[in-house]
């Protein structure tokens, strides 16, 4: 039977802040120990990017060629998973506000559960192994999958129609904490859900319309899905 809703979530910014330096250190380390090149992820806008073009703007201001970067990028994206695996710290005091209530509530309502991230998949179930959260899901879609944001939202859908707890009819809400949340959800006519937990303020958020603008998930209410 088809859930009565679907909800992503983002991770960083919206399930959990101050996720510490582990995942950009895995990153930097991955792209040294596959080419040699030292890169380094601190002059980088992360907020709201996929992980494959972190790297590949991290290789390309050490000056590294597209076809260098694109030879490399397999190996990078598996030795980042199994660096950042050993060293991704304990975060279940990182979950941000409203989370855990929100989730369990969601549950409850037997709605569907999804992670839309720019995490690489095995980081991404990784950080929600550590913060007790990955039980509640019931699927994701991670930047190893797909190049844009907005793609990744389309996956998700996709796949949870596909196990038959979505129909496309069901009601789908994107929750982040950047613009690109947002663009990802208004691509894919879903209900885009921003939340100020991130980088970013009400002010600039506001300024993408989202049609559900929030300081923290304390104050979703379920009636307003
Ligand atoms: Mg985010």
């Amino acid at each position: 039977m088809s859930a009565s809703i679907l909800v992503l979530f983002d991770i960083d910014g919206t399930l959990l802040r101050r996720a510490g330096p582990a995942h950009g250190q895995a990153l930097e380390d991955a792209v040294r120990l596959e080419t040699g090149v030292r890169v380094s992820i601190a002059t980088i806008p992360v907020f709201g990017m996929l992980d494959r073009d972190i790297l590949t703007l991290m290789m390309r201001e050490a000056g590294l060629g597209a076809r260098a970067i694109r030879a490399a990028m397999p190996a990078i994206v598996a030795r980042a998973q199994r660096l950042y695996h050993r060293r991704c710290p304990d975060l279940r005091q990182r979950v941000c506000p409203g989370v855990r209530p929100l989730l369990a509530k969601l549950g409850r309502r037997e709605a569907t559960l999804g992670l839309v991230t720019g995490n690489l998949s095995a980081i991404g179930w990784r950080k929600m192994r550590q913060a007790g959260l990955d039980h509640h899901f019931h699927l994701g879609a991670f930047a190893d999958m797909g190049s844009t944001r907005g793609m990744l939202a389309r996956l998700a859908a996709r796949e949870a129609r596909r196990a038959g707890w979505a129909t496309p009819k069901t009601p789908t809400y994107l929750i982040g904490d950047t613009a690109n949340d947002i663009q990802a959800a208004k691509e894919n006519n879903m209900v885009s859900i921003a939340v100020a937990t991130g980088h970013y303020g009400l002010d600039e958020l506001k300024q993408h319309q989202p049609d559900i603008l929030l300081e923290d998930l304390r104050q979703l209410r379920l009636e307003q899905l």
